[in-house]
């Protein structure tokens, strides 16, 4: 199956209007333009240094550029005006360098909050309690729009175990789209990745990350 062929077949199965990222990490600027020729909405990256290196080849035209990764302080320079999303925030000391960064561009910068729904110690994302406060903080910043929310649930070797994961998600998501925060505006519910998006859709997402599925398997070699 060709990149085309497989952006294709996923569409069809995702319902209408589901954002559609291609996780492209370790995949070549062909590759890229491939799936963006095929419709992809966005492309992920989570590392900048490979963002930049493949957006300075042009190899993002004609979609979105989301960062999906962990940011690194150091690295809030170089992905705040470039990404259209940056989708990995998860502490206030990231949103502070981020505000900070758009007020000195004087741009708005999109971001998502990434969740840490199953509370594992190795992982990215704020822990669910925690979320209350980080939205408090957000909302206080003038450059930031929070866009929604983001998760890697913990992996699961039942297909159906990540759903539980996905609804917790969306009642988080749901719980704090009835609420009234200023920057605050949840549009995207980012979840579901090759292994799991149709579950994650089933279970609300509205933005999925699909890599392997796409491009087939990263040669890590
Ligand atoms: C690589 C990656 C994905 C996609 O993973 P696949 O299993 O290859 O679909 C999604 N989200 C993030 C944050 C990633 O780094």
């Amino acid at each position: 199956m060709s990149i085309g062929e497989n952006v294709q077949r996923i569409r069809t199965e995702l319902p209408p209007g589901v954002f559609l990222v291609a996780a492209s990490k370790m995949n070549g600027v062909d590759a890229v333009r491939e799936a963006i020729a095929a419709g992809v909405d966005a492309c992920g990256e989570n590392r900048v240094q490979e963002l930049l290196e493949k957006d300075a080849l042009g190899a993002y035209a004609g979609v979105q550029k989301h960062f999906i990764g962990h940011l690194q302080r150091n690295k809030v320079k170089s992905v705040v005006g470039r990404c259209d999303l940056i989708q990995s925030v998860d502490s206030e000391e990231l949103l502070e360098l981020i505000d900070r960064r758009a007020a000195a561009l004087g741009i708005r910068q999109d971001i998502l909050l990434e969740v840490n729904i199953g509370g594992e110690a190795a992982k990215s994302g704020v822990a669910p309690e925690a979320l209350p406060a980080l939205l408090e903080i957000a909302a206080g910043k003038k450059q930031l729009c929070v866009r929604g929310l983001m998760t890697i649930p913990p992996i699961c070797t039942q297909k159906d175990e990540s759903r539980r994961y996905f609804s917790a998600m969306y009642k988080l998501f749901v719980d704090i789209s009835g609420k009234k925060y200023d920057n605050i505006s949840m549009d995207f519910l980012s979840m579901g990745m090759s292994a799991d998006y149709l579950q994650a859709v089933q279970e609300g997402s509205n933005m999925v990350r699909i890599g392997t599925a796409v491009f087939g398997a990263r040669n890590y070699a």
